[in-house]
């Protein structure tokens, strides 16, 4: 699916910015972080408007975000299974600590938690460290 027909399939309004974050996702397999995306897109490119991209993304359901050790948020194309205000996951996230990308294994799914009464669970994340398959050739 192009990234035009994606933005179509979410309801939002197309910009060349937005079709241009989305276009970085779909030719990156891993997960991108603010500074990956502002130099993907290079300085003609407004901060705060790649942000609020972002954040429409993430309500839509396009884009998830992806926990990082670093502290610093990434972010990832979500599959069919999510939508407009509803996220659906349930995979692991694994970093490489070689090349320090962080990947989704949508193939590997996150444990069931039983968690003690009086606990809600909203979401869970799980992220694996280690290397990853490019390094390890
Ligand atoms: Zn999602
Ligand atoms: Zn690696
Ligand atoms: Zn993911």
């Amino acid at each position: 699916m192009t990234a035009a027909q994606t933005l179509r399939n979410a309801d939002l309004r197309h910009t060349n910015g937005r079709e241009e974050v989305l276009n970085l996702f779909l030719d990156a397999d891993h997960a991108l972080s603010h500074s990956d995306i502002e130099n993907g897109l290079g300085p003609d490119h407004d901060r705060v408007t790649i942000y609020r991209t972002l954040r429409t993304f993430v309500d839509k359901g396009l884009l998830h975000k992806v926990l990082d050790d670093g502290g610093n948020p990434k972010y990832a194309l979500c599959r069919d299974t999510c939508a407009s205000g509803h996220h659906h996951h349930e995979h692991v996230h694994f970093k490489c600590d070689n090349c320090g990308q962080t990947t989704c294994l949508d193939q590997v799914h996150i444990p069931a938690v039983a968690l003690p009464e009086g606990y809600n669970r909203k979401e869970m994340n799980l992220l694996i460290q280690g290397v990853c398959l490019e390094c390890n050739k």
